[in-house]
């Protein structure tokens, strides 16, 4: 498993940290948002971690991520955002919460239970703006006559913000368009016990909208939810290491990597990382990124392979095949965050740490 030492590490007491901070921030309840392998950290160790923390719940985007965190005896309710096939609520009705985000959804979900329907527990999702999923304001009336009709199990009711990240005016719209039709809700007589709309953004920048639960996911890994606004607070999760699987000198005149993209005019000590896209680690850094040897920046030279890039090593003498190098996180006084590498392959934090692949192991501390 550690045949070329590079793994990811990851810190589950920074994890719960994270958690607590968000915890003491809104005052509410968190459903930690698990999906996409806990955004490539992990989801099954974390559920586990966050269950023994005492979160009442957790968040999937598909059933089959809840499958797999149950199925490694992880007891834990699971809130399912996205749509499931009715024969699939059906083998797991046990467990979970479903999102009911449509009026055809719940048409042809009484079309496969009938009155059974009523064992299945539901979270309304509103749509109030995302306008991806979400029960519109024209379907409400036949969502609580249905309700009432085939006395569904409404357990709680969210909504999703677009623009919490950017701290700007459209969460106050959005989150009072919830309020509002949460109240149309309750005042047809249909008990709502749990509201929540709060994502990393808006727990942290907008505690005031924090209902009954809040629903991070960003955050509790310790990246950054929003580019506006840095939270010095949270504790990076992930640090990704490798190694050094080859050094040498990169002659005047020459390239390096496929392409030729890189010449260089003087002699160069250079060292290759045997990481490449494969492991999920951008190609777009090409010429770009750069990771951390003896605590120092070393520059990628040339295109990310699919298994291997090499760096510039010439501000650190002596660098030996088999030392350390970090990808992302601290090393000595030096950190790179998933931020910074988000940036410079133009994507979002999200991305970077949840494409890094099965083939990096991950190892719990
Ligand atoms: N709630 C829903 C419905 C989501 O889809 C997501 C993720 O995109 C989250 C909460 C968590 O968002 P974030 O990771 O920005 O906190």
């Amino acid at each position: 498993m550690f045949d070329r030492k590079t793994f990811v590490e990851i810190n589950i007491k920074n994890y719960i940290h994270n958690l607590e901070l968000i915890k003491q921030r809104t005052k509410s309840n968190i459903i930690p948002v698990l999906k996409a392998d806990g955004y490539g950290h992990g989801a099954v160790p974390l559920a586990k971690a966050a269950y023994n923390y005492g979160v009442d719940f957790i968040a999937v985007a598909f059933l089959g991520e809840g499958i797999e965190i149950r199925k490694n005896g992880i007891n834990i309710e699971t809130l399912v955002f996205n749509y499931a096939t009715p024969k699939s609520i059906e083998d797991n009705i046990e467990g979970y919460i479903y999102t009911l985000g449509s009026l055809n959804q719940l048409k042809e979900l009484i079309d496969y239970f009938g009155k059974n329907i009523s064992k299945i527990k539901f979270h309304l999702n509103i749509n109030t703006g995302m306008n991806r999923m979400g029960i519109n304001p024209e379907e409400i009336d036949d969502i609580i006559k249905l309700t009432k009709e085939y006395n569904i199990n409404i357990h709680g009711a969210y909504s999703h913000f677009a623009t919490a990240d950017n701290l700007d005016n459209f969460v106050k719209e959005q989150y009072e368009k919830f309020i509002s039709a949460v109240k149309y809700i309750e005042n047809s007589n249909i008990s709502i016990p749990i509201k929540h709309i709060c994502n990393s953004a808006a727990s942290l920048y907008f505690p005031e909208y924090a209902l009954d639960y809040v629903r991070p996911g960003i955050a509790t890994y310790g990246l950054q939810p929003s580019d506006i606004k840095a939270e010095k607070g949270l504790k990076p999760v992930l640090t990704w290491k490798s190694t050094v699987a080859r050094v040498g000198i990169l002659k005047s005149g020459e390239s390096v990597s496929y392409g030729r993209t890189y010449f260089t005019k003087k002699d160069i000590p250079i060292a290759t990382i045997p990481v490449g896209y494969a492991d999920g680690y951008f190609r777009q850094l090409s010429n770009k990124g750069y990771v951390l040897i003896h605590g120092k920046k070393c520059n990628i030279i040339g295109r990310v392979c699919m298994d291997q890039f090499v760096v510039e090593t010439t501000q650190i003498p002596n660098v030996k095949i088999g030392e350390d190098v970090v990808l992302i996180g601290q090393q000595d006084e030096n950190f790179i965050s998933a931020e910074e590498l988000a940036n410079l392959s133009r994507t979002i934090n999200y991305d970077i740490t949840s494409k890094i692949t099965k083939r990096v192991p991950r190892i719990y501390i």
